[in-house]
């Protein structure tokens, strides 16, 4: 397997874990919660990226 490939099953995995993570929100109930500071995550921001795990102020991937 080339280097190239490597990096992208290592993009789809972290991609997979992303909606893992986002299902698991939606499941629990938290799914509109920044995961840093509890904010709720505006529509507008959902429907840009529904993965989006965190508000504008913390926008690293929880
Ligand atoms: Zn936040």
């Amino acid at each position: 397997m080339s280097d190239f490939s490597n990096e992208s099953v290592l993009a789809i995995e972290t991609t997979l874990n992303e909606v893992d993570r986002a299902l698991e929100r939606l499941r629990v109930g938290n799914y509109r919660r920044c995961q840093v500071c509890d904010t709720s995550i505006g529509d507008a921001e959902l429907i840009a990226n529904p993965l989006l795990a965190n508000c504008p102020a913390h926008p690293e991937l929880a």
